[in-house]
């Protein structure tokens, strides 16, 4: 069979549950066989992060960073139960966190829009792509045992006055945490959110609480608007684009009046929270993705937006069939393979990206869907299971190819 050659290496990280189910079968049955594709595999499932120590999250990124291309099957990060549950030896971090802090970047979640999809924001025609700063993630917190003082302290390594403020009397037990960020950062950040805004033709929104937090989303404000005027106002006017910057409790109410259709950067707590609102707002997280870009714009790393799915995990070892949504994994691949072809100057890798994106929305939009987007349309709509769903993209990319050549 005539399958397309992709030019270099695409760098595959399997996980764990209903979501390595589904990895697999959207691999199997839409990858592998249209694609002449090397895969450098590395199996980020809680078992072998057991038995490697951890040592294979760590190689994984290092290889991503290297090949520039990655996709990444969604990963149990354990808590207690889960340390329990699998014997673990430690408590390991969550993966992404790991590969966050390797290659840094910024991380763009945004839903597949399925046109003609009820959806509980029927006003959202277009994705809502919500960046994700992933600097100053790790807070340090302490548990404070009883009655003392808080101080932040700060030692200049140029010799200067250190710095110590008195953050809080404690008069009894309770907790703290401090974060941080960097300059740098903050203009990577901006940075990489404006150039996807430009390549979308989208504008851009930044939120933040910089009334209440006057020095560290007040600084983050100033960065993202020193930035925007030295190196991307004159390109945005030339584009017809905006960018703004809200306080973060007004853009949540904004973004129900708008038809999506923008980049909206947050910090990175409240990205967490507001892409499980839109993922939601825009009918499953099944349909959600997720990319991770660095700032030079080289490397990119896709997943689904969602987790491990337990819970189907749970009823398929019972013996249930996989009604898993699979459009957010196969949109990881699609997104993984179109940065490679651009990378490796391969259109007809991309083209191929873009078809089977489009045929998955056309399979969906025809009525033909897994449980959870059913009942998105009603409550006794029929509904496919995982693998009968991938099959019929597969029977309509096979056909739109045919028509095409
Ligand atoms: P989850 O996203 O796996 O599932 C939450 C619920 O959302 C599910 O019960 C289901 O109702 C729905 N859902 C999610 N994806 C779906 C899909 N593709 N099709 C249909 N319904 C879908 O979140 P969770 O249950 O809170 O977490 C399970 C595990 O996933 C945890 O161990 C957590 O650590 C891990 N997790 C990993 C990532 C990641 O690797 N990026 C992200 C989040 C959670």
């Amino acid at each position: 069979t005539n399958r397309i050659t992709v030019a270099a290496p695409v760098v595959e990280l399997d996980g764990d549950e209903m979501a390595r189910i589904v990895w697999r079968a959207v691999k199997e049955t839409l990858i592998l066989p249209y694609l002449d594709v090397e895969l450098e595999y590395f199996d980020l499932g809680i078992e072998n992060r057991d038995a490697t120590g951890d040592r294979v999250t760590v190689d994984a990124a290092h290889a991503v960073g290297r090949r520039g291309a990655g996709v990444k099957c969604p990963t149990i990060t354990p808590d207690e139960a889960r340390v329990e549950e699998f014997g673990l030896k430690a408590m390991y971090r969550s993966p992404n966190l790991t590969i966050r802090g390797i290659l840094g970047g910024v991380l763009f979640r945004e839903p597949v829009v399925v046109p003609g999809l009820p959806r509980p924001v029927p006003g959202w025609t277009e994705p809502v792509v919500i960046a994700r700063h992933a600097c100053g993630d790790r807070a340090t917190e302490l548990r404070v045992p009883g009655e003392g003082t808080l101080t932040l302290a700060f030692t200049p390594k140029d010799g200067a006055e250190p710095v110590e403020l008195e953050v809080y009397d404690f008069p009894g037990p309770g907790v703290a945490l401090a974060t941080y960020d960097l300059d740098a950062s903050v203009r990577d950040f901006a940075r990489t959110a404006f150039r996807y805004g430009l390549e979308r033709g989208c504008p851009v929104h930044l939120s933040t609480k910089n009334v209440s937090l006057k020095k560290y989303d007040g600084r983050c404000k100033a960065l993202f608007q020193e930035v925007y005027d030295a190196e991307f106002q004159a390109d945005f006017e030339r584009a017809g684009l905006v960018y703004e910057h809200c306080g973060a409790d007004a853009m949540a109410r904004e973004v129900f009046k708008r038809p999506g259709g923008f980049v909206w950067a947050c910090r990175s707590h409240d990205a967490d929270v507001f892409s499980g609102i839109v993922a939601q707002g825009f009918g499953s997280p099944g349909l959600m993705t997720s990319v991770l870009l660095t700032a030079d714009g080289r490397t990119l790393l896709a997943e689904a937006g969602h987790g491990t799915v337990t819970r189907h995990y749970r009823q398929y070892q019972q013996g249930g069939a996989a009604a898993t949504d699979p459009v957010g994994s196969l949109f990881a691949w699609t997104r993984a393979l179109a940065h490679r072809g651009a990378l490796d100057g391969t259109p007809e890798v991309t083209a191929f990206a873009r078809t089977l994106e489009q045929t998955c929305v056309e399979t969906v939009e025809g009525g033909q869907m897994t449980r959870d987007l059913a009942q998105l349309t009603g409550p006794d709509r029929s509904w496919l299971t995982t693998e009968q769903f991938l099959a019929a993209v597969d029977e309509n990319l096979g056909r739109k190819r045919a028509a095409s050549v």
